[in-house]
């Protein structure tokens, strides 16, 4: 009887074990992507450097044009932050890493 040590996962397509580093099921013979795993790709801005730009720059919009999202970013400019709200708001959102660069990526530190 073979002694298998190596740590498993669950296939995501028949939900077998299989080996971690897999990347071909043995079971109905998927392909394994690392991405099939839900993992939430992590953005590349800095989290503390959006946060510092949010609290001091925040009514200018200038995290926004950080991450990428221009077009917001200038609205923000234009309406001093949403006269300070919206810029409390992202702010907020920054602090608990929920804020998104423009592909939709989550900044976390
Ligand atoms: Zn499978």
């Amino acid at each position: 009887m073979e002694v298998e040590a190596t740590v498993t996962k669950v296939c995501p397509y028949c939900k077998e074990e299989i080996k971690v580093d897999a990347v071909k099921c043995k079971h109905c013979g998927e392909f394994i992507y690392k991405d099939s795993c839900q993992i939430v790709e992590q953005s590349t801005k800095s989290y503390v450097g959006t946060l510092i730009l949010c609290a001091f720059l925040g009514s200018l919009g200038i995290h926004r044009f950080y991450v990428g999202k221009i077009g917001t970013g200038i609205l923000m400019l234009i309406t001093f932050g949403g006269f300070g709200i919206w810029a409390l708001i992202d702010f907020i959102i920054v602090a608990c890493c929920h804020f998104k660069d423009k592909k939709g990526r989550d900044i976390k530190p």
